[in-house]
C-alpha cells in the first residue's frame, strides 16, 4: 500500500515561505493594477498633474497599509517593473520559485542596467534566483552583469575614479567615520595589509585591544604620522595580496599583436577574488611584475587554470592557492565570506586518513568550520565534480555547493584517450 511521506518541521516552514512568495506576487500584480486604474482617470488633465498622481497613489498606498511613503513608493517600483519589464521573473515568484528578497535585488540590479542588455540579463537571472542562496544570487548577479558589460567597463571605470574623495561623516559621542572613495582594488590591499599587521599585534603578550580596535587604531596612526612605531618587528613589512585572475586572451589583445584569428568572442574580464571583474588596464598594471599580486592566468576559451604563479612551487602553499582561488568564497550553502579569510579544512580529517589534495581541500569560514566538525551535518566533496560540495543537513536535506571556478583533471596516458592535456 502506497504511504504518502509525511512532512517534517522543516517542510512546514517551506510550505509556509512558498505561500508568501505566492501572496507577494499577488500583491505586486495588484498594486500594479491599482496604479495603472488611478493613473488612467488622471489622463487627460495635463502633463504636469502627472507627477501629483503619482505622489497621491504613493501617499493612498502608504496610509492604507500603514507604511512609510518610502516602503509604498519601492512597492510601486517594484510592482511595476515586475508586471512590465520582468514577467518572467514574476512568474517565478507567482509559482513559488524564488523568494520575494531575491525578485527585489533582480529588479534593482537589473533596472540599472542600460536597456538593451536589460532582457537578456533578466533571464538568465530568474534561472540564477531559482537555484541560488539570496547571497549568492546578488553576486553571481553582480558578475554576470559585470561580464555583460564588459566591454564598456574600462571606460565606465574611467568615469568613475573621477569621483574619487576623502570624507568625514559626523557621528554620535565624539565618534565619526572617515570615507575614502577611491578604486576597490586598493582597498582591498589596503584592509588586507592593515588586517595582517594588526592580526600580530593582537596575538602578543598583554593586548588588550581587540582585532577592530588594534586594526582602527593602525590605520589612524599611518594616517596621521605616515608611520606608525606600535607595529612589532614581525609586522613590518607586511603587504597585502589581492589574487587577480585575467584570461590570457585579455592580456594579448590591444598590445600590439595580432589578434587570434579565431578569438572573435569577447575575453571575460579581469577578475579579483572576493572583488568581482576589474578594468583591463588595471589588470595590466597589476600583472607587471608587483610581487604582491598573484598572477593566476586562465584559459581563453576553457576557462580553466594555466597557473597560479610563477613564484612558488612547494606543493602546501600552492595547493592551498588553488584551493581557495578555486571556490573563492567559503563553501558553505550561502556563505560569502572571502576565500583567503578562510580555514583550507579537510572534508575527510587528517585523523581519519585524509589527504591533503584538491580531492579532499576546500575553504571553510570559522563558524562553518566548527559546525562542519562539531555539528551533525555529513559533508563531503563529490568525485569528480571538479570541488561541488554536499551539505546534508540533520533533516537529511542534500545542499550542493558549486565552486566559483574550475581546475582541469589530468588524465594520464593509461586512463584517458593517450592524448595529452589541450595546452
Ligand atoms: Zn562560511
Amino acid at each position: 500500500m502506497f504511504v504518502p511521506p509525511v512532512p517534517d518541521a522543516v517542510d512546514l516552514v517551506l510550505e509556509t515561505a512558498t505561500i508568501m512568495s505566492v501572496l507577494a506576487a499577488q500583491r505586486y500584480a495588484r498594486v500594479d493594477a491599482m496604479r495603472r486604474e488611478l493613473l488612467a482617470e488622471a489622463v487627460g488633465r495635463g502633463a504636469g498633474v502627472l507627477e501629483i498622481v503619482e505622489r497621491s497613489i504613493r501617499l493612498e498606498l502608504a496610509s492604507a497599509m500603514r507604511v512609510t511613503e518610502y516602503a509604498a513608493g519601492r512597492l510601486i517600483v517594484q510592482a511595476e517593473a515586475l508586471m512590465r519589464r520582468y514577467p518572467h521573473a514574476w512568474d517565478s515568484l507567482a509559482g513559488g520559485r524564488m523568494t520575494e528578497k531575491h525578485v527585489e535585488i533582480l529588479v534593482d540590479l537589473v533596472d540599472a542596467v542600460a536597456p538593451e542588455l536589460r532582457e537578456s540579463i533578466a533571464a538568465s537571472a530568474v534561472a540564477l534566483a531559482e537555484t541560488e542562496s539570496v547571497g549568492a544570487f546578488r553576486r553571481g548577479l553582480r558578475d554576470l552583469i559585470a561580464r555583460t558589460e564588459a566591454k564598456t567597463l574600462d571606460e565606465r571605470h574611467a568615469a568613475a575614479v573621477r569621483n574619487r574623495h576623502v570624507a568625514v561623516d559626523q557621528g554620535a559621542d565624539g565618534m565619526g567615520t572617515l570615507l575614502l572613495h577611491h578604486p576597490i582594488v586598493e582597498l582591498h590591499a589596503i584592509y588586507g595589509r592593515i588586517t595582517a599587521m594588526a592580526k600580530v599585534i593582537a596575538h602578543r603578550e598583554g593586548e588588550t585591544r581587540t582585532l577592530d580596535q588594534v586594526r582602527a587604531d593602525l590605520a589612524a596612526d599611518l594616517l596621521v604620522d605616515g608611520s606608525t612605531d606600535c607595529v612589532p618587528t614581525a609586522a613590518r613589512g607586511i603587504r597585502a595580496q589581492v589574487v587577480v585572475t585575467v584570461p590570457v586572451l585579455s592580456l594579448l589583445e590591444g598590445d600590439g599583436r595580432p589578434a587570434l584569428s579565431h578569438g572573435a568572442a569577447p575575453a571575460d574580464p579581469p577578475v579579483v577574488e572576493g572583488v568581482g571583474p576589474i578594468p583591463l588596464e588595471t589588470a595590466r598594471r597589476l600583472c607587471g611584475g608587483d610581487a604582491k599580486w598573484m598572477r593566476v592566468l586562465t584559459h581563453p576559451e576553457t576557462g580553466i587554470v594555466l597557473s597560479v604563479g610563477r613564484e612558488r612551487y612547494t606543493p602546501p602553499a600552492a595547493l592551498r592557492r588553488l584551493v581557495t582561488w578555486r571556490a573563492d568564497r567559503c563553501m558553505a550553502p550561502g556563505c560569502g565570506m572571502p576565500a583567503s579569510r578562510c580555514d583550507v579544512d579537510h572534508q575527510i580529517r587528517w585523523v581519519d586518513r585524509g589527504e591533503t589534495s584538491l580531492d579532499n581541500n576546500a575553504p571553510l569560514c570559522r563558524g562553518h568550520h566548527l559546525l562542519k566538525d562539531n555539528g551533525d551535518w555529513v559533508v563531503r566533496q563529490i568525485a569528480g565534480s571538479g570541488g561541488a560540495i554536499e551539505w546534508l543537513s540533520p533533516t537529511k536535506r542534500r545542499y550542493v555547493v558549486q565552486p566559483e571556478r574550475r581546475v582541469p583533471v589530468f588524465v594520464t596516458a593509461a586512463a584517458g584517450d593517450g592524448r595529452p592535456p589541450p595546452f
